[in-house]
């Protein structure tokens, strides 16, 4: 057997990567021809690669290393946790401290009754436990017809089978026999792509009624739930008109319908609170948390819920759990990063400093003639590239061709930045220091005129007719 370290030539690691390795979301072939970039450690905001770049992780790995990289207590509290009690389950009527302690911890962090917490491993498990709960709580209370569930187009709910159904990623649906059935997915409140000539108000008061007019055309007794996420995230963090939310909570309480409210991202400061609801002024019954919850440091997610539905769950046998479901050591983990965030008083800061200070520098950058429009909430953040400002104009070339390009010209500037399609996002971690912000702009300008320049030069500034 060959011993693999950081110490290797980066063509070796990259070939054995490529001979063994599958990547998630990627077309593993190709990778394996252009050779995939090696991360070899990590410290606050910066990521170094095995060619010694050092690079700025404007998207927190995934959205989740929300206290930075190198937390040394977080790696402690590990090693003493796997020490005294690496694993038991929670199934039979057993429990542990670290999932004690964390579930009481989320129930005071959480709003309104927000009391209860199911665990799991991931935000797809989570969402699976949401689709089975929710349906099993209207048959508990008698209306087993109550089973579809709403949620929108181009929302990511995770990659289990229940979770991509959940989620209206369409590339997603077109492999493996997506979605399930029993779930039905309506239009999401992107002003920028779909607004037309309607105002943003206008149009979030539209995008919400879809729902009102879903659970009309399906049949208020038919319908289980609304899921979303506060903000979509991966969708290309779109950040709803404000007219959007008031109107779906108050579509929610006219009809019999649970709010999922899907925290995956928004969780634990991202938008400046300690939750996107928050942030979003909405009252949830169940809340998806995982990625900023262990700040990535362990894979743990869970849904919080409410007490209501908490009650009716609790009188039968839900026949669902995973075998992690409040690990040990990834609950202890997160209870330590729940202590960082919050006596370090990291979302406060974020919330009245810091990012307050991005969005300012963020939205300057709609000045610069590839961008449209520039959104962003706390800490995550999208610019919409566009060949024509005035009409709100998709590029001709295929989506995702531009974006591509500016991701490129960001990472050669050693800057981490996401593309989905032709929308650029951020989303650092929320101990992003002043000058390190001045950094990521920086560097997201170069970006921006070197990918201005390049899509010049190869005659891609046209509009789609
Ligand atoms: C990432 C994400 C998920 C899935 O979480 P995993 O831990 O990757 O399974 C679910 N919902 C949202 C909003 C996400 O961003």
């Amino acid at each position: 057997m060959i011993q693999i370290s950081n110490h290797m030539p980066t063509k070796e690691l990259q070939a054995l990567d490529a001979a063994h390795h599958m990547h998630p979301f990627t077309a593993g072939n190709e990778l394996a021809e252009k050779g995939v970039r090696v991360i070899t450690r990590a410290n606050g905001v910066t990521l170094t690669d095995s060619e010694g770049n050092e690079i700025l992780d404007a998207m927190a790995g995934l959205w989740c290393v929300n206290i930075g990289y190198g937390r040394e207590e977080l790696a402690e509290v590990a090693a003493r946790q796997m020490r005294e009690l690496p694993y038991y389950n929670t199934f039979f009527q057993t429990t542990h401290v670290p999932a004690i302690a964390l579930a009481n911890r989320l129930a005071e962090l959480a709003p309104g009754d927000l009391n209860h917490v199911f665990f799991a491993g991931s935000g797809s498990e989570a969402n699976d436990t949401n689709m089975r709960m929710v349906r099993t709580y209207w048959a508990q209370k008698g209306k087993p017809e109550k089973q579809i569930i709403i949620s929108r187009k181009n929302a990511y709910h995770g990659s289990t089978m229940g979770g991509a159904s959940l989620g209206g990623m369409t590339p997603m649906h077109a492999q493996g026999g997506l979605p399930i059935p029993g779930i039905h997915h309506i239009d999401q409140p992107n002003w920028w792509a779909e607004g037309g000539d309607m105002s943003p108000e206008e149009f979030g008061l539209a995008r919400a009624r879809a729902l009102e007019e879903a659970i009309l055309e399906l049949g208020e007794d038919k319908v289980a739930a609304f899921i979303a996420e506060p903000v979509q995230g991966a969708g290309g963090v779109i950040v709803p008109p404000e007219t959007y939310w008031p109107e779906i909570q108050r579509i929610c309480d006219k009809y019999e319908i649970l709010l999922i409210a899907d925290e995956v991202i928004c969780g634990f400061g991202r938008t400046g609170q300690w939750f996107g609801s928050q942030t979003m002024g909405i009252r949830p019954h169940i809340m998806t948390i995982a990625k900023g919850l262990s700040s990535g440091y362990a894979p743990i997610g869970g849904s919080i819920v409410c007490d209501e539905v908490a009650e009716v769950i609790g009188a039968c046998e839900f026949n669902h759990g995973y075998t992690y479901s409040g690990h040990p050591v990834a609950a202890a983990v997160a209870l330590e990063n729940l202590r960082i965030l919050d006596e370090e008083k990291i979302v406060e800061t974020c919330g009245a400093e810091t990012a307050p200070y991005l969005k300012q520098k963020w939205e300057a950058l709609a000045d610069h003639p590839l961008v449209g429009e520039a959104r962003i909430v706390g800490m995550m953040g999208s610019i919409a590239l566009t060949p024509d400002k005035a009409s709100r104009a998709r590029f001709a070339s295929d989506p995702g061709t531009i974006g591509l390009i500016c991701r490129e010209r960001c990472f050669a500037n050693n800057l981490v930045m996401r593309h989905v399609g032709d929308r650029m996002i951020i989303s650092p971690p929320l101990v992003i220091s002043k000058s390190e912000i001045d950094a990521l702009i920086e560097r997201a300008s170069r970006a921006l005129d070197e990918c201005l320049a390049q899509a010049t030069k190869d005659g891609l500034m046209v509009a789609a007719s």
